[in-house]
């Protein structure tokens, strides 16, 4: 199995019926990319840039950022990096931070919500992107929009330092794709109106089960609660790509949902663009789906949307697998 998958590393990922899907994978630090290119990965569909933030005593400075997001960049060579402003709050806390401890930290003062308070801590990081762009192909994304008003706060707050870099004499790339993570619900039901203003999506189902399904993440005993095969999910999954795709816009997914091999196929007959997985998952992965018929699944997909539970969809899912 393990030859077979190598001789897939530099193999487009095509399905039987030629449909071609994306597949990328998510890092953490400049160091990941190696990993990513040595198992076939065709992107950086999430660079969660926590990390940077994280294990200091201090805010990381523009340069410390600018010359990771230069590295992670380069080292891709012009394939796409998707690179996720900071997600901090929540499960991630950053101690130098000081913030309050709050009630319910998922549901409180997190990634974009405490970046357009923290103004200072978004423009640093925003200018490191930009300065960073000319060395490759960099795709920003925002994390945990609720609402269209976050989403064009945040976009103007980027123009806006974007404006002040070429006043500057800085050199800033035009080609910057801008899109968000969709992760809450509300964002989720209203994907129509965000896809005319977002070059793209990226499905975080890490976040988008537990908040749908009011199942915390990380709590052991409503676990049985968090369940990516609801046709719940999937409902809302379908709901984003059809919006995304009236408006011309490709989707992602980047929580671990979209390396998952039963969630694949019903994922690809969806019509989902790009998939981010650990590296480790990509070449699997791609195996998988050049197996795969897209319209066989499009069926498959469509009968798992009119089930009632997650478990009729796994047997579904696990009948073709037979
Ligand atoms: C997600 O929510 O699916 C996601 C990819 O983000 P994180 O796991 O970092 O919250
Ligand atoms: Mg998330």
């Amino acid at each position: 199995q393990r030859a077979e998958w190598r001789k897939l590393r530099d193999e487009p990922t095509v399905t039987v019926d030629n449909v071609h899907v994306e597949l990328a994978a998510n890092i953490g630090t400049p160091n990941d990319v190696a990993g990513v290119l040595e198992n076939g990965g065709e992107a950086v569909g999430l660079y969660r840039t926590e990390f940077l933030y994280m294990g200091r005593d201090k805010l990381p400075s523009e340069d410390i950022q600018y010359n990771a997001y230069k590295a992670v960049l380069e080292k891709m060579e012009g394939k796409p990096v998707v690179v996720r402003t900071l997600d901090i709050g929540g499960d991630k806390e950053l101690p130098y931070l000081d913030l309050p401890k709050e009630m319910n930290p998922f549901l409180g003062f997190r990634a974009v919500r405490l970046c357009l308070d923290r103004l200072d801590i978004f423009r640093t990081q925003l200018r490191a992107l930009l300065r960073a762009s000319v060395h490759g192909n960099l795709r920003v994304m925002f994390p945990m929009i609720a609402t269209l008003g976050e989403f064009r706060e945040a976009k103007a707050v980027l123009l806006e330092e974007k404006e002040k870099l070429v006043a500057e004499g800085i050199a800033v790339s035009d080609s910057i794709q801008l899109g968000i993570m969709v992760e809450i619900p509300s964002t989720a039901v209203l994907a129509d109106q965000f896809a005319k203003e977002v070059d793209f999506f990226s499905i975080g189902t890490n976040d988008l089960i537990q908040y749908t399904m009011a199942a915390d993440r990380m709590n052991e005993r409503v676990s049985y609660l968090y369940q990516p095969y609801n046709p719940a999910i999937l409902r809302l999954v379908k709901m984003v790509i059809d919006a995304a795709h009236g408006e011309g816009k490709w989707v992602g997914m980047c929580g671990e949902m979209a390396g998952d091999e039963t969630a694949i196929p019903l994922l690809l007959g969806l019509g989902l663009d790009e998939f981010s997985m650990s590296a480790t998952s990509i070449l699997p992965a791609r195996s998988q789906i050049t197996k795969l018929s897209r319209a066989d699944m499009q069926e498959l997909a469509a009968k798992a949307l009119d089930m009632q539970t997650a478990e009729q969809v796994v047997e579904l899912v696990q009948s073709i697998q037979a």
